[in-house]
C-alpha cells in the first residue's frame, strides 16, 4: 500500500512537473513597446492578461483617441475610471515623493519637444515657455474628485503606466493561483514567486552605449519588479546633440544629471516605474539621498562617465561588472 502510494506520488508529481516547468508564453505588442509574458498555469490565464494589459492601454494611452486619458487632455474634463484615477493618484504620490522630478503633467513639454509624433526638435523658447506654464502636478491637486477630473494642463502617465499594469497582471495571476510568472512589459520586468526549477530569476542591466549587450545582470529570487529608465532609449540628434525623452519638467529639458540609466527594483510596479523615471531626473546625488529616507527601494545608478553604483540593498544581486556600493 506504501509503495502504492508512493508511486501515485511520483506519477503525480512528474505529471505536475511535466506542465509546470513549460511555461505558457505570448509576445504582444502594447502600450508602444513589445511585451513578453511567461506564465507557469493555464494558457487561458495568459489570454487574460493580454485582454488586461489591452484594457488598460486603451485607458491610458495619451494617443489613443478613444482613451480617458485622450478625452481629459482635449476637454479639460472627463469622467475616469477607478483604474484611470487610481493610477493618476499613484503618479500625484510619486510626484510628491521627488518633489516634481516625476511628473504625469509633462505632457506639453513631450509634445513641445515632438515625441509622442516622431517630430522630435528643439523647441523654440517661445514653445519651450508656453508649455512649461501649463506644466506641474501641484495644479492637479485640487483638481482630483473620485468621479471627475478637470484640468487645463495635459496629463501623460506613459512614465508609470507600463509598470502599475506590470503589477496588475502580477496581482490578478496571483488571485487566480498562479505561483510563477514573469513579465517584460517593454523592458519593464516583474516576477512572481520563483522559478519552478529552483533557478534565480536573471534579469540584464542594458549597457547604455550598446544596449543590446549587458554591462552585467541582477540574479534574485521571489517576486520582484525592475524597471530601468534611460536616455538612450528614445531620443534624437540636432546639430550634433543628443536630446532624449525624459524631461525635467523644471528646465523643460531633457534631464542633464549626469546619469545614463537608473533601474529601480521594489515590489511595487507602479512605485518601480514612477521611481525609475524621477531618479534619472534628479541625478545620483537628490535620488541616493531619496533612497536614504526610504525602505521601499534599491538602485542601479550608470553614470554617463561609466561608473556603477548600486545601493546596499541590492549589492547582492547584482554580477558580473565592477561596482561601487551606496551605503545607507
Ligand atoms: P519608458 O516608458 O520610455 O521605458 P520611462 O518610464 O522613463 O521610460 O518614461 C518615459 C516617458 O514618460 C516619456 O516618454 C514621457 O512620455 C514621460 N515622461 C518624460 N519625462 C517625464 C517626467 N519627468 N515625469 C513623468 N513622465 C515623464
Ligand atoms: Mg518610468
Amino acid at each position: 500500500m506504501k509503495k502504492l502510494c508512493a508511486i501515485s506520488l511520483l506519477l503525480v508529481c512528474l505529471l505536475c512537473g511535466c506542465t509546470e516547468s513549460v511555461p505558457a508564453e505570448r509576445e504582444i505588442f502594447a502600450m508602444d513597446t513589445l511585451m513578453t509574458l511567461r506564465v507557469w498555469g493555464d494558457d487561458t490565464l495568459v489570454s487574460d492578461a493580454v485582454s488586461e494589459i489591452n484594457r488598460l492601454d486603451a485607458l491610458l494611452s495619451v494617443t489613443n483617441e478613444n482613451s480617458e486619458i485622450f478625452a481629459l487632455n482635449r476637454d479639460g474634463e472627463a469622467e475616469l475610471s477607478a483604474d484611470t484615477y487610481d493610477l493618476l493618484v499613484k503618479a500625484i504620490a510619486v510626484s510628491r515623493r521627488t518633489d516634481g522630478a516625476f511628473d504625469p503633467t509633462v505632457y506639453p513639454l513631450v509634445v513641445a519637444w515632438g515625441f509622442t509624433k516622431d517630430e522630435q526638435h528643439v523647441p523654440t523658447q517661445e514653445a519651450l515657455d508656453a508649455a512649461r506654464s501649463l506644466v506641474g502636478y501641484e495644479r492637479l491637486l485640487n483638481r482630483l474628485d473620485v468621479t471627475c477630473v478637470s484640468f487645463d494642463g495635459r496629463i501623460d502617465l506613459g512614465g508609470i503606466a507600463k509598470g502599475y499594469t506590470a503589477q496588475r497582471i502580477v496581482d490578478f495571476l496571483r488571485s487566480k493561483g498562479v505561483e510563477t510568472a514573469f513579465l517584460s512589459l517593454g523592458g519593464n520586468v516583474q516576477t512572481l514567486g520563483s522559478k519552478p526549477d529552483g533557478e534565480a530569476w536573471v534579469v540584464g542591466i542594458a549597457d547604455p552605449d550598446r544596449p543590446s549587450q549587458a554591462i552585467g545582470c541582477l540574479r534574485f529570487s521571489g517576486s520582484l519588479a525592475l524597471v530601468t529608465s534611460g536616455g538612450y532609449q528614445r531620443y534624437f540628434d540636432e546639430n550634433g546633440v543628443r536630446y532624449h525623452h525624459i524631461l525635467d519638467p523644471k528646465t523643460g529639458y531633457p534631464a542633464d544629471s549626469g546619469l545614463a540609466s537608473v533601474t529601480v527594483l521594489a515590489h511595487d510596479g507602479a512605485l518601480a516605474d514612477g521611481l525609475s523615471t524621477a531618479l534619472f531626473v534628479m541625478g545620483m546625488e537628490k535620488a541616493t539621498a531619496l533612497w536614504r529616507e526610504s525602505d521601499d527601494f534599491e538602485a542601479v545608478f550608470l553614470t554617463e562617465d561609466g561608473g556603477i553604483f548600486v545601493t546596499e540593498g541590492a549589492a547582492s544581486l547584482l554580477r558580473d561588472c565592477e561596482f561601487t556600493v551606496i551605503e545607507r
